[in-house]
């Protein structure tokens, strides 16, 4: 698996813009880096299904699919998701502790408790917690 330590700085930018254009509701997709590189330089959304989706997010099955395999004939892979807190800082709830879990993904969150100054931070998941994983910015 592919070892991700860097974010561009425009693949941030475009994540906090797309997260604010979805606001009220929450904002998800993928996290994508050049096959082989430790640089995440692209973001895919993927509409949020979730009946609730003021609240939470669940990704569109058929897009997520789609995009996942898209991504190789791209030269990318899928190295992380992202999804937003309308209102709430950038720390996993509950419901992202019972959420999707897999321990090589890297995981986003972007939080809009000051909506002035959105934030975003990375975690990696262990079976039962996050851990902070922050990104250096390129
Ligand atoms: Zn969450």
């Amino acid at each position: 698996m592919q070892a991700v330590t860097t974010i561009s700085s425009t693949c941030r930018q475009q994540l906090i813009d797309y997260a604010l254009q979805q606001l009220p509701e929450e904002a998800c997709g993928l996290l994508l880096a050049p096959i082989g590189s430790d640089t995440i330089t692209v973001m895919q959304p993927i509409a949020n299904r979730h009946h609730s989706r003021v609240y939470a997010f669940t990704f569109d099955a058929e897009q997520w699919v789609h995009y996942y395999f898209h991504a190789s004939k791209l030269n990318l892979s899928v190295v992380g998701i992202f999804h937003s807190h309308p209102h709430e800082q950038p720390l996993p709830s509950e419901a992202d502790m019972n959420g999707f879990f897999d321990q090589h993904m890297l995981y986003a969150i972007i939080g809009f408790n000051q909506k002035e100054s959105p934030q975003i931070r990375f975690y990696r998941r262990s079976k039962n917690r996050f851990i902070d994983f922050p990104l250096v910015l390129t």
